[in-house]
């Protein structure tokens, strides 16, 4: 009999609740056992809690060091903090990993990418330092500091060395925000210096962005501060097929978050026709951490299978099943 694994459940919401559905369902399938202990986060757990992130969901993670989350709606331009940086700031999850790779079957724009983009999830203008001047004025206040900067690109080489890849690029603004990007290359350039079999390379943020869309194979892995690799993120997923593809971890030493790259989409909430591939394949990153190889690599063939046979695919990338045939056409193949 394997472990029962006790892992924290945010099912989100806007798609949230249905990606999440459907992928428990599927993890379920693959044999492996889970205790989900199930929290509502955001406006919704406001609703019920008169708390935006409830006590016993902070318990929750701190006791089981894993989480799944789906997407947490944030308000734009006033309203509660953003529950998804809250919760990376609260337990350091300071390394925001997300690889950009095509699945089997799916044609994009670009085939046979593998990306690997690595963001510091903690620190720049992430860190919500905002205030009035006088009227009329703003300022938001960017924070980079060395531990946070050298502590992310150590993650960024140890990953590197370890997975055999084969360069790392610092991506920057440093010819105009000469102090604060200017600490991030100097630290990521130090860390460097001890893996000298990996290339490393910097560039500049703009430039980056054409760079990928003229020619992304140029990259291997992007090692950029919080919101250069927010934004970077979402130009890459199109290149693999859009933001139903694309999964994420948020890793700290205390605990980790798996969780999609895409937002809440409230466009197409409640509808059944989210793809929950970007957060089945979150999970399959989670089920590595939790040394599950066998069933992450069972599960990967089953998706492979339904995105290879084409019969069963959701809308956003061509098909015209929904959500819940999806998730049962792959749990077939398991
Ligand atoms: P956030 O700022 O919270 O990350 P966002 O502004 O990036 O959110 P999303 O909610 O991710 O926005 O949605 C962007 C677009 O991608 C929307 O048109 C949405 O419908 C689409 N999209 C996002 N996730 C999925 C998915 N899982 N399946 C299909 N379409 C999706």
């Amino acid at each position: 009999m394997g472990k029962t694994h006790t892992v924290t459940l945010i099912p989100g919401d806007g798609i949230g609740p249905e990606v999440t559905d459907a992928v428990v369902r599927i993890l379920e399938a693959t044999g492996v056992k889970f205790a989900w202990e199930k929290f509502a986060a955001g406006a919704s757990a406001f609703e019920k809690h008169g708390e935006y992130i409830p006590k016993d969901l902070y318990a929750s993670i701190e006791r089981n060091r894993v989480a799944l989350k789906g997407p947490v709606t944030t308000p734009v331009g006033g309203g509660f903090a953003s529950i998804n940086v809250t919760l990376r700031k609260k337990f350091e999850l300071y390394a925001n990993f997300r690889p950009i790779k095509n699945l089997p079957g799916l044609e994009t724009r670009y085939p046979g990418v593998d990306l690997i983009i690595i963001r510091e999830n903690t620190e720049g203008l992430y860190v919500g330092l905002e205030h009035e001047v006088v009227p009329g004025v703003i300022e938001s206040l960017k924070v980079i500091t060395e531990k946070g900067s050298t502590r992310i690109a150590k993650f960024a080489f140890e990953y590197a060395a370890k997975h055999g890849r084969r360069k790392i690029h610092a991506i920057h603004k440093a010819n105009i925000m000469k102090m604060s990007d200017g600490l991030f290359l100097r630290c990521a350039r130090d860390v460097a210096k001890g893996y000298p079999d990996i290339v490393y390379g910097e560039h500049i943020i703009d430039n980056t962005c054409m760079q990928l869309v003229m020619n992304p194979y140029q990259y291997d892995t992007l090692l950029l501060e919080n919101l250069y690799g927010d934004i970077v993120s979402d130009l890459c997923a199109a290149f693999v097929g859009g933001l139903g593809l694309v999964p994420g971890a948020n890793l700290g030493a205390e605990a980790s978050i798996f969780e999609a790259v895409h937002g809440s989409a409230p466009d197409i909430a409640g509808k059944d026709i989210a793809n929950p591939t970007a957060l089945l394949l979150s999970a399959v990153l989670m089920l590595h951490h939790l040394d599950e190889a066998a069933a992450a690599e069972k599960l990967m063939t089953a998706l492979e299978k339904v995105y290879t046979e084409k019969k069963t695919l959701t809308r956003d990338v061509g098909g015209t099943a929904g959500t819940k045939a999806f998730a049962d056409a792959v749990i077939e193949k398991l």
